[in-house]
This record gives C-alpha cells, structure tokens and sequence, in this order.
C-alpha cells in the first residue's frame, strides 16, 4: 500500500497534543498543521516572530546597523512583515523604511496609497514612494500575463530601484510559504525546475533582496495581523484574477491529506536543486541597463 494506505486514513492527522506548544494552554487553539504544532492565540505572534527571526538569522538576511526598506503594499502580508521587522530592530540596531509602488490604478491605488501611509504612521516608519506613472507607463496586459502577473513583474522591477535610490542595504518582501510554493509548481509545470531563495545577494549598486516570510504560512500572516488588531488595506483589486492565483489551491488540498506536506516539499525542493543556482541569474536590460531575468525588463516592455 501507499503511504495513503487504509491504516494512515484511519489515523487522525494531527501531530501535536491537544496544547499550545509555547504555554501549553489547551483552549483558544490554532492548529498549525504546517508546522506539526497547535498555538494559542495568545502565543501566536511570539510564535511567528521566533520563526521570522530564525529564517533571518539563518539566512544572513540582514547586518547590523543596515537600513531595511520593507515593501508595503497594506495587504496582510507586508504589514505582518513590517510589524515583525520593527521587532526584529533593537538588537541589530537596524533602521526600517516602509517602500510602497504606486501602481497608477486609478481610484484604488489611490485609497490603497493613503492606506499605507496610515499603517506607517501607525508604526512611526518613513513611507517612501515609487510611482508607476512617472516612468511614463501605465500598467496593462502585455501578452499571454495575466494583469497580477504584470503588476507583480512591475513590482519586482522597480523596488529594488526604490531601495537603490533611498540608499537601503537590503529589500525585503512579504512573499510567504504558499508564494514559493506556487512559483515552485508554475515552474515545475513549464518543465523549469527551480526554487527561489530566501535570499539573493545584492550587487554594488542594487541591494540584496529577503524574503523573511518564507517558512510563514499565508494563512498564518493573516492569523498573526487579525489577532494584533493590525490595520491592513483589503479593498478588492479591481484587476484581480483568481486564474492568476489557482494553483494555490493544489498545496492546500496537500496541507489537507498530508499535514505538513508544504514544509516537506518546499525542503525537498531546496536540497533537490542544491549546487543548481535555484534562480535565473539577471543581466542588464538591452534597453535600459537595470537588472533584470527577462529578454527586456517588464518596464520597458510597457513602454513599448
Ligand atoms: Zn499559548
Ligand atoms: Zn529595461
């Protein structure tokens, strides 16, 4: 029989006790399945901010005394990440600088802006601003993308140039769990296996990008800012498409059958594909010279 055989159905798929793994309370749980552990919601932002700080110390993600410039988009994962960062500060003597793109998507981008500058001001952090429009583009479906993928593109061009021009050492971004995950499939699915890093190594002139969300399940941001009473922007993207973001279902489905399915695979993934470079290597856009994995850089492809 497989590992899905009769015995294991019978089994109930929990792995912990019934208790909160921090202070053992057994009511008010939150079962972490991803993690093979139950918390309460008293302990559950100690418990996300352990595992942030693990992932950045284990990553080298961020020196002493470096400026880290956060994106801020106001959705639940930027401001679990920027909430967390600002506790990661003291020891490292760090300073921390909210980074918003302005995707010029009329109305909403304009609510979404003033979102951000309250949930800043909130966190008595500095937002800086990088606006779509005053590169002369305007975001629009280019090609077979789905508009979510061209804003992601857009966004992924134009914070660390953010970050350059503000002088930050590194750039990090909410991307969680289930974000590598799918990127994950959608590579493995274009007969491109390969795994992102947590973190990319800047250059002289870029800085390094983190992703301290990157062992944090989504479902678990959205835990940690509900429970912190966390002000978050969750106005519906007039551009949205669900298409763009359905493979997020098939890891669910596997958290389901198989708990802690997401951790095994992302871990097996990033030893499968060890001594590989596990990215596409940037080089410089014919057109523009910025850093880029694509043939011209999704800036100046809207350009033309
Ligand atoms: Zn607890
Ligand atoms: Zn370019």
């Amino acid at each position: 029989m497989t590992d899905f055989g009769p015995d294991r159905a019978q089994r109930p798929l929990i792995f912990h006790r019934g208790s909160c793994c921090l202070c053992k309370r057994t009511d008010d749980l939150h079962e972490l399945s991803e993690f093979g552990k139950a918390v309460c919601s008293n302990c559950l932002p100690r418990f996300v901010l352990r595992k942030v700080r693990s992932t950045v110390n284990s990553y080298n993600m961020i020196g002493k005394g470096e400026t880290v410039g956060v994106a801020l988009s106001g959705g639940k994962d930027s401001v679990a990440l920027l909430d967390l960062m600002l506790q990661l500060r003291g020891r490292r003597h760090i300073r921390v600088v909210a980074l918003h793109v302005d995707m010029g998507l009329g109305e909403y981008s304009t609510r979404q802006r003033a979102a951000c500058q309250r949930i800043a001001a909130a966190h008595g952090v500095r937002l800086e601003v990088e606006q779509v429009a005053a590169h002369g583009i305007r975001v629009r479906p280019l090609g077979d993308w789905p508009m979510c993928a061209v804003c992601g593109g857009v966004r992924r061009a134009l914070l660390p140039r953010l970050g350059r021009r503000i002088g930050v050492d590194v750039v990090c971004t909410g991307h969680t769990m289930d974000d590598e995950l799918q990127a994950i499939l959608k590579n493995l699915l274009s007969g491109k296996p390969e795994a992102s890093s947590p973190v990319l190594p800047g250059t002289p002139s870029m800085p390094r990008k983190a992703k301290p969300l990157y062992f944090v399940p989504e479902r678990v941001t959205a835990l940690y800012v509900e429970l912190k009473g966390l002000e978050f922007f969750s106005d519906p993207c007039p551009e949205f498409t669900e298409e763009a973001h359905r493979l997020k279902r098939v890891w669910d489905l596997l958290e389901e059958l198989a708990p802690m399915g997401k951790v095994q695979v992302l871990h097996g993934m990033r030893r499968a594909l060890t001594g590989k470079p596990g990215y596409k290597p940037e080089h410089p856009c014919p057109e523009c010279g910025e850093p880029t994995t694509m043939r011209v850089c999704p800036i100046c492809r809207l350009k033309q």
